[in-house]
């Protein structure tokens, strides 16, 4: 029975996700057409990258919408892809159990890590696993059509999916599923999603994640959650270090 786990990939995007923010910002407040202003990003690198970084956290982010990303899932649950669906800004296509009968009762399915961490409950699961298989190859060659018999199928069915979104749709889905109390899962998935985003378009998700990562916690638990006190300390830290450098730069300047 093949056990799989999530793997998240890249399909499409859009070509100039940073120009194209920095286009529709600009274009709110600029003479120019939207054309000359795509061509000078060419000679302005820098001021293309200080108009997003302005606009992104300014909360300006109708200008990430033109931006879209395509992504493969596979290896999720359907435990998680329920979850994932819910997101009504993102768009989904996912494997069928009405059009696929899996072959020979083999279902692709997730285990949890803490139920292969304990050998009796990981026995119990993986004989659970081909007990239903079996069950839901019996009720195929019975002549029962896949669109019944997956009824069957656990929640640990492993799916696959095309997920597509604009950067704005995605930071959302990141904001909420990469804090802490998102469950395991879909937060591994979603972490994927945002290590390829961050690689792909560094300026446009500089500060993707969740609530923690931008200062705070919109969780009522927060202040207990070690994530958010670690972000806390770190700024804590890093406004300390600035304080530091501006004594002294003032210390130098004669000005204390
Ligand atoms: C930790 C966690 C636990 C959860 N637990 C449960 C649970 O127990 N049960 C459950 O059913 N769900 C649960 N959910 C799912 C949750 O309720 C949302 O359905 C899901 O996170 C999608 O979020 P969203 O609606 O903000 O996203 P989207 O659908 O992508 O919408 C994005 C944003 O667009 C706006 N928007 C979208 N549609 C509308 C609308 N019709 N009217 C007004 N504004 C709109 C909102 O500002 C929204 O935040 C949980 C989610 C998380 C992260």
């Amino acid at each position: 029975m093949p056990e799989v786990t999530v793997r998240v990939t890249l399909l499409e995007k859009s070509p100039s996700p940073t120009a194209m923010t920095a286009t529709a910002a600009r274009t709110c407040y600029s003479a120019n057409e939207p054309a000359a202003i795509v061509e000078r990003w060419r000679s302005k690198p820098d001021d293309m990258v200080r108009t997003v970084d302005r606009v992104r956290s300014a909360g300006h982010h109708s200008t990430l919408e033109h931006n879209i990303y395509v992504f493969g899932v596979t290896g999720l649950s359907r435990a998680a892809t329920h979850q994932l669906v819910r997101h009504r800004h993102l768009q989904f296509d996912q494997q069928s159990q009405r059009y696929l009968s899996f072959k020979s009762g083999e279902f692709p399915f997730v285990k949890p890590k803490k139920i292969a961490s304990l050998p009796d409950a990981s026995a119990r699961f993986d004989r659970l696993m081909g007990e239903i298989g079996h069950a839901y190859q019996e009720m195929l060659d019975a002549g029962i059509p896949g669109e019944d018999a997956r009824f069957i199928l656990p929640n640990a069915t492993a799916s696959q999916l095309v997920v597509s979104g604009n950067a704005r749709a995605w930071y959302e889905f990141l904001t909420l599923r990469t804090c802490n109390m998102a469950q395991w899962e879909i937060r591994e998935m979603s972490f994927q999603v945002l290590r390829i985003l961050k690689r792909e378009d560094a300026v446009l998700f500089k500060d993707a994640g969740a609530t923690c990562v931008r200062g705070y916690c919109h969780e009522p638990d927060g202040p207990n959650c070690p994530r958010y006190i670690a972000v806390a300390k770190a700024q804590v830290r890093d406004a300390r270090s600035a304080d530091h450098w501006l004594e002294s730069k003032a210390r130098k300047n004669g000005s204390t």
